[in-house]
């Protein structure tokens, strides 16, 4: 057996941007997310930067992670100080990308990996990248994951990207050691672990145990016993909060109740398809009509066309929030170029009756806000309450748990003026897509590994003095991008 090395090239000692190599003879990366920190922290927002500057800009700052052989030859080639700026390190050979879920920061950075470099992943988190990323802000070559535009000026146009389609608990074909994708439970479905058998080592993705899902993380704890080499997610090391994925739901009917003829508002991820489905039952049984966004109903649209085996909502008598944008017919003209295609799509469906659900809009909320339970996909969406002009202490539950979606990334002062605003009676109700503390050492223990490696936290010390402190009992290397660790096959 050839040397086993893993280097983690991003996302060692911060939330977010995994990127892990693993080699032993062949290699392949683990993830391959936006730095969403380290990008807010270096770049002006009201500057966009030029195509032919991004990588430049992203490798210089630290964005993306200064490593010969994964990035794409076109970009490469377009700035001589790019070479420069990758240096002489050993490059990386890798021939496939494998994807743990479709949250940006374990994806959103595969825009620049090499057209050589295929990307696996499951049907149904394919279906969540593409419908998350079309109905998105991100643009440029961010956006390039599944698509490639010919960024030299010689050649053909765009390029697809070769991709590899996973099935969960069977081997990844193409790769070059045995990999088997487990899923498990984290706040967007498709979610998985891996477990890499002839190289005895696991990998959790993002992890939690105390969602809908638990079970199948359960299980991807069974196979991964015994593993050698443990590279866990360290989020929450340094909190012992558990808040159950039921709690928040009792939560959200308990605020709801209260708010009796006024309107009530939850805030939730749109990827986060377990949560909505809970509200939209919630809501039923409270009698009042969920009225849903229309990003969220997009993906639900494209995940039952993709025959996905995610449970989904029903949205038969759900109504879909019609968003006011064009200068004609009132402000509610499809034809306007102010609505983009997935928008369009998503509304002239319920027009012709193709799909579930009807239109709703916002004066119609506003007549009878008693009946209603909105459902909005993020912070920035409080606008869209402006226009519904919500009787003074009508309810918004901030039910939103990824600190990286695009939404999230307003801040959240300016959100709260707003609240004021408009007289809003805001609850934050709230469960974490990642395992506490508590959950993570009983994890570890677990599987009990010879070596474990920690990865997207802030604070990767903790598990070391865990470890000396005997609550883990297993030894622990704290990877640093610079220095590759090797690994004993
Ligand atoms: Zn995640």
């Amino acid at each position: 057996m050839p040397p086993l090395e893993l280097r983690v090239l991003d996302g060692a000692d911060c939330i977010g941007g995994n990127k892990i190599a693993v080699s032993s003879g062949g290699a392949v990366l683990l993830d391959f997310g936006i730095n969403i920190k380290r990008k807010r922290e270096c770049l002006l927002g009201y500057r966009a930067l030029a195509v032919a500057n991004m990588l430049y800009y992203y490798l210089y700052s630290g964005i993306l992670p200064r490593i010969k052989g994964v990035y794409r030859e076109d970009l490469v080639a377009l700035d001589e100080r790019v070479k420069a700026v990758l240096g002489r390190g050993e490059p990386i050979e890798a021939s496939l990308c494998i994807f743990s879920h479709a949250h940006r920061d374990h994806y959103g950075a595969s825009g620049f990996l090499s057209s050589g470099i295929k990307l696996a992943m499951s049907r149904s988190m394919k279906t969540i990248m593409e419908t998350m990323l079309e109905s998105s802000a991100v643009s440029g070559i961010e956006a390039e994951v599944f698509e490639m535009k010919n960024r030299g000026g010689e050649g053909p146009g765009a390029r697809e990207r070769p991709i590899i389609i996973f099935e969960e608990n069977s081997k990844i074909p193409g790769a070059p050691f045995n990999i088997i994708p487990h899923p498990i439970d984290h706040s967007i479905p498709a979610a998985f672990g891996f477990v890499i058998e002839d190289l005895s080592m696991a990998y959790t993705g993002d992890i939690r145990r105390h969602g809908p899902l638990k079970s199948l993380t359960d299980k991807f704890i069974e196979r991964a016993k015994g593993v050698d080499y443990l590279i866990i997610e360290g989020t929450r090391i340094d909190s012992s909060i558990i808040v159950r994925e039921d709690e928040v739901i009792w939560e959200i009917r308990r605020y709801v109740e209260e708010k009796e003829g006024k309107l009530a508002c939850v805030i939730v991820s749109p990827a986060d398809v377990d949560r909505i489905k809970s509200i939209i039952r919630l809501s039923e049984e409270l009698g009042r009509t969920p009225v849903l966004c229309p990003r969220a109903a997009y993906l639900i649209d494209r995940l039952a066309e993709s025959g996905t085996k995610i449970p989904l909502p029903d949205l038969r008598s759900a109504g879909i929030y019609f968003e006011r944008r064009s200068l004609t017919r009132g402000g509610y003209d499809l034809e306007s170029q102010h609505y983009r295609g997935w928008l369009k799509r998503t509304y002239a469906d319920r027009l012709d009756g193709r799909k579930p659900g009807t239109l709703v809009k916002a004066e119609e909320i506003s007549e009878r806000q008693e009946d209603y339970l909105l459902i909005l996909g993020g912070l920035d969406q409080i606008l869209e309450l402006a226009q519904m002009r919500p009787r003074p202490s009508s309810g918004l539950v901030v039910s939103t748990s990824e600190p990286h979606d695009e939404e999230q990334e307003i801040e959240w002062a300016k959100f709260e003026r707003w609240v004021n605003l408009l007289r809003l009676d805001m609850r934050i109700a709230h469960s974490s897509g990642h395992a506490d503390r508590e959950t993570l050492i009983e994890i570890i223990n677990e599987i009990g590994p010879r070596i474990l490696i920690p990865v997207h936290t802030e604070n990767p010390q903790e598990f070391h003095r865990l470890a000396e402190a005997g609550e883990l009992r297993c030894e622990v290397f704290l990877p640093s991008p610079a220095k590759p660790l090797r690994l004993a096959t």
